[in-house]
């Protein structure tokens, strides 16, 4: 039997094994935030893969954002060195998940089977993605015990809420450095036939306009923060959202609207602060003072970061000019660079084969529209061949009966464990004894 027959029918073997896995870590509420429950899944993972010979580590994202003697932020990373020395290819998981939100008809923490999906909160982002690593990995570790470098698994907090307590802490700690590790999967929900590459660019910031209080009868005598607040959005629909719907992007982004350069006003808030729920009188008569805007701008890889600042300056100057009084303050919240690994980088090849192998066409290749964890791995790990590549559909990802389909997660599990026969045996002309398990 060759080795790809062999590899796909133990993955079919353990289907049940896959479908347990999934339930038992879609059973952990790991809701962030505020971050529940992060040490009980990172226990269970350390549990199973020490089982199956993979030193495993817990590391605590000690003083990073997010983390507090309440809701600590645990990681784990687990390593399975092969008998000869050579490359580690390492699957990166996030094991945190969004809050649950309305309309469920399944639980959202039971891990139901039904019809061939199972149904939780994180199902698809990304659990299912992870228990697909693990039983990839497992099936290869045990198949071809002689094999060069080793296979890291890690699971990883915070994602959801930038990745600062999780792979940001790791990438620090040389956890992603090159001499460590040379090939990433990010088993993110993009379908089991796509290849996501990078993703766009990120830049929050914060607007806030400045007035004058004086009594609503007469404001006249103050001036009004919402006003000026209100030129600036005029501006913007005149001149800002006309010029990014003109900039295109050659990155292969998906859905096709976030080809563009997009702006999103996240809020506003002008004026008195929203008044308790329990609070029954009226508010009291003032012209608001201060204004505040945040603003989320998507930027392609063909911008350069100070253009978008630029264009933001360019309509605050604009509105300056037309506005004597005009005062603002413009303060950066939060920045993420643009990034996407070569189409020739190893990775990426040796998935697009894998695919070509099990699903019988060529792989697609994407770009995310927002971020993910390959930006910590890439800025601070230095470490450019990284892709996101797992079961699931996006669409379902954050949405009330998430799923994720069991077919999905074993045909992706084969395309991952050839994956690693690719990279770790370096040729396809291999027969393999019975497995020792
Ligand atoms: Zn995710």
């Amino acid at each position: 039997m060759d080795y790809g027959a062999k590899l796909d029918a133990e993955i079919e073997a353990r289907r049940d094994d896959l479908i347990a896995l999934t339930q038992d870590l879609i059973r952990i509420p790991t809701l962030n935030p505020p971050g529940d429950c992060y040490l009980e899944i990172c226990e269970y993972l350390r549990d199973r893969l020490a089982a199956k010979g993979f030193d495993v580590q817990l590391v605590r994202a000690e003083g990073a954002i997010g983390d507090s003697d309440k809701y600590p932020r645990w990681n784990v990373v687990a390593r399975r060195e092969g008998a000869h020395s050579g490359e580690c290819v390492h699957f990166n998981s996030h094991t945190d998940v969004v809050e649950v939100g309305r309309d469920w008809t399944y639980d959202p923490f039971g891990g139901e089977l039904d019809d061939g999906k199972i149904y939780g909160r994180g199902a698809c982002d990304m659990k299912g993605g992870l228990a697909t690593s693990i039983i990839a990995a497992e099936v290869f570790v045990d198949l071809f015990s002689e094999f060069s470098g080793a296979v890291e698994i890690s699971g990883t907090a915070d994602e959801e809420s930038g990745g600062y307590g999780g792979v940001a802490y790791l990438a620090e700690k040389g956890f992603f450095a090159p001499e460590r590790v040379q090939h990433v999967i990010i088993p993110e929900p993009l379908n089991k036939d796509r290849i996501c590459l990078g993703h766009r660019g990120v830049w929050w910031a914060e607007l806030e306009t400045f007035g004058e209080i004086a009594h609503g009868s007469m404001p006249f005598l103050g001036d009004c923060a919402v006003r000026h607040m209100g030129a600036v959005v005029h501006e913007m629909e005149q001149s800002l959202f006309p010029a990014l719907a003109e900039k295109r992007t050659d990155m292969p982004v998906v859905p096709e609207g976030a080809k563009q350069s997009t702006l999103n006003i996240n809020s506003i808030h002008g004026g008195m602060e929203e008044p308790e729920a329990d609070y029954t009188g009226y508010p009291s008569a003032c012209v608001p003072d201060s204004c505040r805007m945040v603003l989320d701008r998507r930027f392609l890889i063909e911008e350069d970061i100070k253009d978008v600042q630029a264009e933001i300056q360019s309509v605050l100057d604009k509105v300056k000019a037309e506005r004597d009084t005009f005062r603002y303050d413009l303060r950066e919240m939060h920045r993420v660079l643009p990034t996407m690994t070569e189409k020739d980088a190893p990775v990426v090849t040796t998935v697009a084969e894998a695919i070509q192998d099990i699903i019988g066409a060529p792989a697609e290749y994407v770009v995310s529209p927002g971020t993910y964890d390959q930006k910590h791995i890439d800025r601070i790990g230095k470490l450019k061949n990284c892709i996101a590549y797992g079961p699931g559909i996006l669409d379902l990802a954050h949405k009330p009966d998430e799923y994720i389909g069991v077919e999905d997660m074993v045909d992706s599990a084969k395309v991952m464990a050839r994956s690693l026969v690719k990279i770790l045996l370096g040729h396809d002309e291999i027969t393999v004894g019975e497995p020792k398990i």
